[in-house]
């Protein structure tokens, strides 16, 4: 089996079709994945998809969290603050993670067509929820546009109470992903490993030890050639598996059995 470790499958606009995405993505051997939050709302929504993926034989769970791109959003009342509601959301038992959380320097407040929020509201947002992570011993799936320092520099500050977590949809260089895995964290890897001009994300993937290798599809988004501009989907998580099990020199079915074992244990799922 593969497992997509991070994957948007209650959010616009694989949830309109989600049977069919299930589906698809049982054909295609991938009946395992972690159904990704970005927001108080779709955590709820990707709490109840696992469950019905569960129901259907999947192995499933779902993360809680909130984004930097909806850092805005987070209150940090002191009663019925986001804190607060993320941590009911994390007391269930398909929870698996807080996130996905991190820091996006693209989609900060200077972005001239979707402005986020500014640099300082998404690190305090993000300080709240690796905490929410240490108390509720989850990992935790983090979010990277251009904020490789300030991501390395405040994970650091929590090494050692983390219980671990992913850097996800890792485009780094080697030596970033070096410093990555120095603090005990996870790579995953999506279809950006496929894209022609991506020599500098096969490097990485490359580098990366394979006991700390997961993939993922990050559908919605980022299709792997030859479907590079489509809806992705879980279904299409193989192509990324056979890319970066080329650079292994291993078979795709043992490359498949080493990354679904990472994120089974990664996430404690069974
Ligand atoms: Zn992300
Ligand atoms: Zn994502």
């Amino acid at each position: 089996m593969f497992f997509d470790s991070h994957c948007h499958l209650t959010a616009t606009p694989l949830a309109a079709d989600f049977e069919g995405v299930l589906n698809r993505a049982g054909e295609s051997d991938v009946t395992g994945f972690l159904n990704i939050a970005d927001d108080l709302a779709s955590s709820l929504a990707a709490l109840q998809g696992a469950a019905i993926a569960r129901q259907h034989g999947f192995v499933a769970g779902a993360t809680a969290g909130v984004h930097p791109q909806h850092a805005q959003d987070y209150h940090f009342a002191a009663v019925n603050s986001t804190t607060d509601a993320l941590r009911r959301l994390c007391a269930c038992r398909d929870i698996k993670a807080v996130g996905e959380i991190g820091l996006d320097f693209v989609y900060d407040e200077t972005h001239p067509q979707h402005p986020g929020a500014p640099r300082d509201v998404q690190e305090r947002v993000f300080r709240a929820q690796l905490e929410l992570a240490i108390e509720t011993s989850l990992p935790v799936v983090i979010h990277n546009r251009e904020a490789d320092e300030a991501l390395l520099r405040v994970v650091a500050e929590y090494q050692g109470r983390l219980a671990g977590g992913v850097f996800h949809c890792f485009g780094s260089s080697v030596e970033v992903a070096r410093r990555v895995l120095d603090l005990g964290f996870h790579l995953g890897f999506t279809g950006l490993v496929t894209f022609k001009n991506a020599e500098s994300v096969r490097d990485a993937a490359r580098f990366c030890s394979l006991d700390r290798l997961l993939i993922e599809t990050d559908a919605p988004y980022l299709a792997p050639v030859p479907h590079r501009g489509k809806t992705n989907e879980p279904s299409y998580l193989p192509r990324v598996a056979e890319t970066i099990a080329a650079l292994h020199g291993l078979s795709i079915e043992e490359f498949a059995e080493v990354t679904t074992q990472n994120a089974k244990r990664l996430f404690g799922l069974d």
